[in-house]
């Protein structure tokens, strides 16, 4: 029997890049020639699935390629590789920033891993970063580890070119999974024991399987309806896409997941508008408006940017003014890096580095205090947790999710649940990130 080939595959970055990771799993192992190993040590490929959203991220893997140096040392055979968005960013370009690397793979071209990697074996550099219009690995079954909790991208790439954003340029235009290839991982998914499924893209609210002409609150409510016992979520909606049929699908399934990532980036219309966010405060405002009238005990996460070209104190404010506004359970928050080769790289980054963090730490604040005042208004009440584990910090507490997302921690001393249990908890106390409760008999 041929001696597999060892590959170990570090991940970075957002959701869609550990599905890739699966992917990447699923073609490789697929081959016959190659298994994924835990463990960097005696592995013969190190592949890392970067991504190029900030520029902190980009510096992350350079350092972790200084230090991969080392276990070339001992290896001498060690084959280091690139995946995902900043491979397909910076292209031949990688070769001339690191002489460790020798594969380059963009996020459209893991159906060539085998072949790439076969090749960097007889001694040749390997480069496959061409863009697809269809490539959605419909067919490709990703290399999952068990657990109760799985991704499905249903959809890849995006069409909105915001203007500070590298997406468009890495993983290309939106297109759809078929309806059928994600019902039958779905049902694959329930037969291994899985509990909740998110159903994962750029902007899933483009989706449309051409064939069924079913658009994604029809998907979601397919998917709600032939598995209901599974929890289902999906993460991320863009605020111009979040239709009326969409938050009407949530409402009509108790197992539709009530918690929404909606981003809204700024609450200045001038800045949304630099953006080329396509939508303006009033319109998310009235988005939210209609969300908060259909659903009951929801969240709602955001993303925030700090500080995009040309933001000045009342922008700034705005932003502030919509957080207290809609009152987010969570959001992520950063502050703007300019990433070249998109339109917002040609603008002047004009907002001083300590004006920048200032800014970004008033949102931070901000967002504490309000995601503190929400969760403690939890406090008295009860939900169904989904159960995912001992807690990090005591093995007898466990945590797990209520249908809204929440971070739950209870005593399990008493009711003993395993994992992927469905436990009724009552909140009886909350910090900003976390509720703490009693399971109920
Ligand atoms: S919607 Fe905008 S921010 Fe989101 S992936 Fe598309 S271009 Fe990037």
């Amino acid at each position: 029997m041929m001696n597999k080939k060892k590959v170990y595959i570090e991940t970075y970055g957002c959701q869609m890049n550990f599905y890739d990771t699966e992917i990447l799993g699923g073609v490789l192992t697929k081959s016959g020639k190659y298994e994924i190993t835990e463990e960097p040590e005696g592995s013969d490929f190190i592949l890392l699935n970067t991504c190029s959203v900030r520029e902190n991220a980009e510096t992350t893997i350079y350092n972790r390629l200084m230090h991969l140096k080392s276990y070339k040392k001992s290896n001498k055979n060690l084959i280091v590789g690139l995946a995902g968005c900043m491979a397909e960013r910076l292209r031949q370009e990688v070769f001339n920033k690191s002489d460790l690397v020798k594969v380059v793979i963009g996020p459209d071209e893991y159906r060539r891993a085998t072949e790439i990697l076969d090749n960097s074996l007889a001694g040749e550099v390997g480069i496959a970063v061409r863009l697809s219009r269809v490539e959605t690995y419909e067919d490709i079954e990703p290399l999952r580890t068990k657990g109760i909790s799985a991704w499905i991208a249903i959809m890849r790439g995006c069409n909105h070119f915001c203007t500070y954003c590298v997406v468009p340029y890495t993983r290309g235009r939106e297109r759809s999974r078929s309806l059928e290839s994600i019902i039958s991982e779905v049902q694959s998914l329930n037969d291994g024991g899985f509990k909740e499924v998110t159903l994962l893209g750029q902007n899933v609210n483009s989706y449309l399987d051409e064939e069924t002409r079913t658009d994604f609150p029809n998907l979601l409510r397919k998917v709600a309806e032939i598995f209901p016992d599974m929890r289902i979520r999906y993460v991320t909606s863009h605020p111009l896409d979040m239709s009326d049929d969409l938050i009407q699908a949530m409402s009509e399934f108790d197992n539709i997941c009530n918690y929404i990532h909606l981003p809204f980036q700024s609450g200045s219309d001038r800045i949304l508008n630099e953006m080329n966010r396509n939508y303006n405060r009033t319109h998310y405002l009235e988005r939210i408006c209609k969300i908060k009238e259909k659903l009951v005990d929801f969240a709602l996460s955001t993303d925030i940017i700090a500080g995009f070209p040309t933001e000045t104190e009342e922008d700034h404010q705005a932003t502030l003014s919509l957080m207290e506004e809609v009152g987010f359970d969570g959001a992520f928050m950063f502050k703007y890096s300019p990433r070249e080769g998109t339109k917002a790289f040609k603008m002047e980054d004009d907002i001083p580095e300590e004006i920048k963090i200032r800014r970004l730490n008033e949102i931070i604040d901000l967002q504490n205090k309000i995601a503190r005042q929400k969760n403690e208004k939890e406090i008295g009440k009860s939900y169904e947790v989904l159960t995912e584990g001992p807690s990090k910090k005591k093995k007898t507490e466990w945590m797990g999710r209520t249908l809204h997302n929440k971070v739950v921690i209870f005593d399990n001393t008493k009711r003993n649940a395993l994992v992927g249990d469905k436990v009724i908890v009552k909140i009886t106390r909350a910090n900003s990130a976390t509720l703490f409760g009693d399971v109920e008999d």
